[in-house]
């Protein structure tokens, strides 16, 4: 494997628009469990697959308030960036990374310090709120102190409708403007990057033959095998937080 970094260090080091994909993986080392990894969510509950289903939330009010229950205690709110995280602004202080798409909502790309503006959050995220009858949009902690002050489904205070966290549960539809924006990114990215990502999830795993077929290098970082570990360059089995910070310093800082 060293020798692998090695050579990724080098293609890094000569690329100017790296364009960077995470999943869940990235953020397990910060304490957030990941939905199909050994240790998680849904491994260790398949009934945990339901709760994530827009179908379910809209039309069962137990669903709702299960799944404020979780947000109160998601552990997002307690989680801090990881090494992982750091290496990746490391990437962007060095002017190399064109745009970081993430699948995860917990924000801590921002929080670690890359710029909002690189950031293409595909699935969403946990921070905001939406109503999903009239659109309103709001921060997440002011309604979950709603949920703490006894309302267990907290309806929109514009319409009554059924409000939800800002993300994109399973089986609804992705914001059209941001996956498009994802897939222009790699399509005009030197290298890509899939980190801590199973690569299972569409339309986001798209992104990786876009790339490709684009002319990309294309580098795969996970513990575990993805489907798309033939079509990479490089592919290095390891945790993030100890991968990342080797392949993002710059060449004599490590
Ligand atoms: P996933 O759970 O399908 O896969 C995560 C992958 O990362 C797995 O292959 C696992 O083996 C690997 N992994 C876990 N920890 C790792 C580590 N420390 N180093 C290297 N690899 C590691 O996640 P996914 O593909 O991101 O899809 C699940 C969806 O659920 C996401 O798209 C996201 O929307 C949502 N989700 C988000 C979060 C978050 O925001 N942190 C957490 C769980 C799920
Ligand atoms: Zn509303």
């Amino acid at each position: 494997m060293q020798e692998s970094i090695d050579a990724v260090r080098g293609w890094i080091e000569a690329s100017t628009r790296i364009v960077v994909l995470t999943g869940a993986g990235v953020s397990t080392e910060s304490g957030i469990p990941d939905f199909r990894g050994p240790h998680g969510v849904w491994t260790k509950n398949p009934l945990a697959e339901k709760l994530s289903n827009i179908h379910h939330y809209l039309s069962d009010p137990e669903v709702r308030k299960l799944s404020w229950q979780h947000r109160l205690d998601h552990p997002t709110w307690h989680a801090k960036p990881n090494a992982g995280h750091i290496a990746l602004v490391e990437l962007e202080r060095r002017g190399k990374l064109h745009a970081l798409i993430t699948q995860n909502i917990d924000g801590l790309h921002q929080r670690a310090g890359n710029a909002p503006e690189r950031v293409i959050e595909v699935h969403g995220t946990l921070h905001e709120v939406v109503c999903m009858s009239c659109g309103w949009r709001g921060p997440m902690q002011a309604t979950l102190e709603r949920v703490r002050a006894g309302e267990a489904d907290p309806p929109c205070t514009i319409c009554s409708g059924i409000l939800k966290s800002a993300t994109i549960s399973f089986g609804q539809a992705l914001v059209p403007e941001v996956i498009d924006r994802a897939m222009q990114a790699a399509e005009a990215a030197d290298l890509l990057l899939a980190v801590g990502s199973s690569l299972q999830v569409y339309p986001v795993a798209n992104v990786v033959p876009a790339a490709k077929a684009a002319g990309a290098r294309i580098v795969i970082v996970n513990a575990e095998p993805t489907p798309f570990d033939d079509m990479a360059d490089a592919v290095l089995a390891g945790r993030t937080g100890d991968v990342l910070p080797r392949l993002c310093a710059k060449r004599g800082h490590r």
